[in-house]
């Protein structure tokens, strides 16, 4: 198809400013711009977070996160709408935020701000700190976010599994296990961090099983999808202190709705699904994008392709 007119979907404003997007691609051989629902109809191509039906009327929709569970697949493959997704960059800025989980709990900081509100002059008892080179992390699923999360934690001197679909080794990681072996994984694990994207297999992946498996010192974290994990058995794993903690950045309802258990508990982290944003995130989707457009100058299948 040619591309005439690419528009960046103003629902990537929960992500960063559609403007500083459409700038930064202002040099492609199409007109770009920032576009709303009415102008969806006028573009060949879109750039969004968000769906809508108008997409199904142009040619190429990309999504600016990895996760494309909100797009309804069969009706972009009816209507001959190919669907690209941002997976490949959330390596590292979602490592670091993983990293940062670990580090609060092993150094007691979420308790020590929550003190610091309080203006609370109060230490952590003797025994609650720990370090963690020799811990070990299970991380369950070994694409671009579990990569990430490998190469950031196997720097801070853990130990890093991961459990995916093969038994082939995956570089950053020290063992490997199959799916078949997530039970027994997640048993012997210090720290289980979940990501895998949501699919039919993964959702409620975690459920109470799982968080019966696990041991009551570890800490679970999601930076996946929320409906990857039974959040109600989670909660119930945290309530009876099954397992020791978890670093939430993703729920099964998004914004977590205000009487959610998990807003006040000690030994919960909750982020607002944001483990990946930097200031870079809009040229991180841009260069994708980029490379996608001169695919189409060119006949080549486009990158990261999802329909
Ligand atoms: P990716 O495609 O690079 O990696 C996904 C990996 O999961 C692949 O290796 C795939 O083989 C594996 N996988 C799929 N189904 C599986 C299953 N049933 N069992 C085991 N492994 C399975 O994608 P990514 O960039 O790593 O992102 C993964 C997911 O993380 C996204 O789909 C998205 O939902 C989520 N995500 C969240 C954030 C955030 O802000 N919290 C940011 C980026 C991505």
């Amino acid at each position: 198809f040619e591309l005439e007119r690419l528009g960046v979907h103003d629902s990537v404003e929960a992500v960063f400013p559609p403007s500083e997007l459409a700038d930064f691609l202002a040099d492609l051989p199409a007109t770009v711009d920032v576009v709303g629902d009415d102008e969806i109809a006028a573009c060949d191509a879109v750039v969004t977070l968000e769906h809508r039906e108008a997409f199904l009327e142009c040619d190429w929709v990309h999504s600016i996160q990895a996760g494309v569970d909100r797009f309804p697949f069969d009706e972009f493959e009816a209507n001959d709408v190919v669907l690209t997704n941002s997976t490949g960059i959330h390596d590292r800025t979602v490592g670091e935020t993983v990293a940062g989980y670990l580090l609060s709990f092993s150094r007691r900081l979420h308790d020590l701000l929550a003190n610091q509100r309080e203006r609370r002059w109060e230490r952590p008892a003797w025994d609650d700190g720990f370090t963690l080179p020799g811990k070990t992390a299970c991380v369950v699923g070994t694409g671009t976010l579990g990569r990430g999360v490998a190469e950031t934690l196997g720097g801070l001197g853990l130990e890093v599994w991961g459990v995916r679909r093969s038994d082939e080794p995956v570089p950053g990681f020290d063992e490997i296990y199959t799916n078949d072996w997530l039970l027994e994984a997640v048993g012997d694990a210090d720290f289980v961090i979940v990501t895998v994207p949501l699919t039919d297999e993964t959702h409620h992946l975690f459920d109470a099983e799982a968080f019966d498996a696990m041991r009551a010192d570890a800490y679970f974290v999601n930076v996946a999808r929320g409906p990857v994990v039974d959040e109600p058995a989670l909660i119930d794993a945290l309530e009876s202190d099954a397992i020791a903690g978890a670093a939430l950045d993703v729920f099964e309802e998004e914004p977590l709705p205000e009487d959610s258990p998990l807003w006040a508990m000690d030994e919960v982290i909750v982020t607002p699904h944001c483990a990946a944003y930097t200031r870079d995130y809009f040229r991180d989707v841009g260069e994708i994008v980029r490379e996608n457009v001169s695919r189409l100058e060119t006949g080549e299948e486009l990158y990261n392709r999802v329909v």
